[in-house]
């Protein structure tokens, strides 16, 4: 039978940079994925001479060695932008990340002169705060106030996540915000009070925001990325099979048996790493547990529905994406792909991702394709964001397994679920396979790490414990 050092299960980021850095070294690496493409949740669709994202997919890292590295790999070309992106509140749109006073100055005056003073008061009595963050509401509240909790955090994360904030762990926003929001949003009010610039900008201004923060983009779609990660290796030897249909994994005998082209075949590994979904990589599993199962079975992924609308117009305006958190609208936000490369359209086209989030049993999920497109765009037109009748064609496409959501005891229940999943021949890694809410650079940068991990200290396996160090928005 033949054999592999590593059977990766999943060919998205943290699968492809894992057999990267493996097959450098010189290690024999099969790779088994599930789609007709690699990519996972970075990839590229096309239709009709359109590439398609799955929603805003900016590249970035504050480690400079992995970016230097992402940057150079043979084949990608990837250009630098300037972040631009609004958000629509209190019928305005306004920049984003905010200003504060544009902020305040938008709102309605009483809201506006109560979360001032909240947000004021906050900053000096959270010093001597002793409360215990245990969730989301009370993170937000310690940083922000309780006002601007009520007019910015519930409406937004209750949208998105279907969940009152009080029922999300902490953890979501420290991995997500790691505080830097807040220092920065800090530093720019000091800056505008030191200098006296309370005049220079306008509510409606879509100039760019002043630490809109820059980003990688190539020239066709996030795809061209997993595509340069997946010739590296295929070069360095590694093997990856699309449209594979992983039957059994036995921990055992180490084998794993898919099916591809309607031909089943047994592979046996050194190691397996999972980058799957926890649910799907269970269920594989020859070895089977009823209490683990219960335990499993707390821990739910969020999934989402993207609406792509063509138009036959030459753009729509100028941001990368726009934020809708008003609750009534059934989006969260809206990505022009014209503007992050004129070659993601045909010429004289324009396209617009929506994304709209949702748990397979509830109802917005089970909408057919035509209502929800319908939906999405009556509730466009409602914010003057799209014209009645300019757009002559939507495509509908549903992504499972797109959050990990964290409930207040997703962490203890992971736990448990990490240590009957992990031996010394298996383990997780990736977004989707450790349940860790990160962006793109960290799945490859916990993939370069569990590889080090296994080049240098073979000791100390697991990247269970990977923590978000450079955070990057
Ligand atoms: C809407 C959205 C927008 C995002 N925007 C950004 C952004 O702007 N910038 C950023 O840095 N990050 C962004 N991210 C995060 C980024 O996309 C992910 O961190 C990254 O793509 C995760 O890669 P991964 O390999 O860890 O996981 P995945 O991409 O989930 O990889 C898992 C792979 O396993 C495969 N698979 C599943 N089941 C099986 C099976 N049974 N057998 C075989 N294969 C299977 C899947 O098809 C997939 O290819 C965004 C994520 C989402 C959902």
């Amino acid at each position: 039978m033949e054999k592999y050092d590593f059977i990766v299960l999943g060919a998205g980021l943290a699968g492809l940079s894992f057999a990267k850095r493996m097959t450098e070294n010189g290690y024999s690496v099969l790779l088994l994925e599930k789609e007709g493409q690699v990519g996972g949740i970075s990839r590229t669709i096309r239709k009709n001479g359109f590439y398609l994202d799955f929603c805003a997919h900016r590249f970035h890292s504050n480690n400079k060695d992995l970016l230097n590295e992402v940057l150079s790999l043979p084949g990608l070309k990837m250009y630098k932008h300037i972040k631009k992106s609004r958000i629509y509140m209190f019928n305005k749109y306004l920049k984003y990340p905010f200003e504060i006073q544009n902020l305040l100055r938008a709102m309605p005056v009483t809201k506006s002169f109560l979360s001032g003073i909240s947000f004021g008061l906050n900053l000096v009595t959270k010093v001597f705060r002793k409360k215990r963050i245990r969730s989301y509401k009370d993170w937000f509240i310690h940083f922000y106030g309780k006002r601007l909790y009520d007019v910015m955090c519930y409406p937004y994360t209750s949208k998105i996540w279907r969940t009152d904030p009080a029922d999300i762990a902490a953890d979501w926003a420290d991995q997500r915000f790691q505080g830097e929001n807040m220092a920065k949003l800090l530093k720019r009010i000091i800056k505008k009070i030191v200098t006296l610039d309370f005049s220079k900008y306008s509510i409606e201004d879509d100039s760019l925001a002043p630490d809109g923060g820059i980003f990688y983009y190539p020239l066709k779609g996030i795809q061209e990325l997993p595509d340069a990660l997946n010739s590296f290796s295929i070069k360095n030897g590694a093997k990856t099979i699309c449209s594979a249909v992983v039957k059994k994994i036995s921990r055992k005998s180490r084998t794993v048996s898919y099916s591809h082209n309607g031909r089943t075949f047994t592979k046996k590994y050194g190691t397996l790493i999972s980058t799957i979904p926890l649910h799907a990589y269970y269920s594989l599993q020859d070895r089977k547990d009823r209490k683990f199962e219960e335990t499993l079975s707390s821990l739910k992924y969020m999934d989402i529905i993207f609406v792509y609308a063509f138009l036959n117009r030459k753009n729509i305006s100028n941001d990368h994406w726009l934020y809708f958190p008003d609750k009534e609208i059934i989006f969260n936000r809206a990505v022009e792909f014209r503007n992050w490369s004129p070659k993601m359209c045909p010429e004289g086209k324009t396209s617009v991702c929506f994304d709209v989030t949702a748990y397979e049993d509830d109802e917005i999920w089970s909408m057919s394709d035509k209502e929800i497109s319908d939906r999405v765009l009556e509730d466009a037109y409602g914010v003057d964001y799209l014209k009645r009748g300019e757009v002559y064609s939507t495509l509908v496409y549903r992504l499972k397994y797109a959050y990990p959501f964290y409930d207040l005891d997703y962490q203890e229940n992971l736990d448990k679920v990490v240590h009957f999943l992990e031996d010394e021949h298996s383990y997780l890694l990736g977004r989707t396979g450790i349940f860790r809410y990160n962006n793109a650079d960290n799945s490859i940068e916990m993939a370069f790490e569990l590889a080090d991990n296994f080049l240098k200290k073979k000791d100390k396996k697991s990247i269970y414990k990977y923590e978000i160090r450079n955070f990057s928005y």
